[in-house]
This record gives C-alpha cells, structure tokens and sequence, in this order.
C-alpha cells in the first residue's frame, strides 16, 4: 500500500516496510502543577518530526535520520 498521509514517499531502504515506523518527535506538553498532556490541537498537533528526526524500523531494526528513509 502507498502512503499518503502522514508516511508519504518514507520506506524502509533496507526491508521495505513502509506500513509503520518509531520515530523520535517533538512534544508539545501543556504543563500545569497537577502533570502534563499533550497539546490541545488549537497549538498545534502536539508532536512533530523533520527529517533530521531519528527513526527506526520495526520490521528490520535499521536505525537513522528520517531523510534516509524517504523513497528516491
Ligand atoms: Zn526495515
């Protein structure tokens, strides 16, 4: 199946998986005394991730930035 949404043009280089992936994302967390959530969509998505962002694939454990896993 071909991503496009969120995995649009990423696939594994080494396996090929392309249906899921661990990437390390930015969070935003909306913080008062009582703990943290996770951002209320008005600021944002809440969490978010470039190419410079870690990832890894669960299928065959490659490990990487997101830009070697973008399809050329
Ligand atoms: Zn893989």
């Amino acid at each position: 199946m071909t991503n496009t949404n969120c995995l649009e043009g990423i696939r594994c280089p080494q396996c090929g998986n392309e249906d899921r992936f661990m990437i390390a994302a930015k969070v935003i967390v909306e913080v008062t005394d009582d703990g943290a959530d996770i951002a209320s969509p008005q600021y944002g998505n809440g969490y978010e991730w470039d190419d410079a962002s870690y990832c890894r694939c669960p299928e065959c454990d490659r490990e990487g930035t997101l830009k070697e896993f973008h399809v050329t």
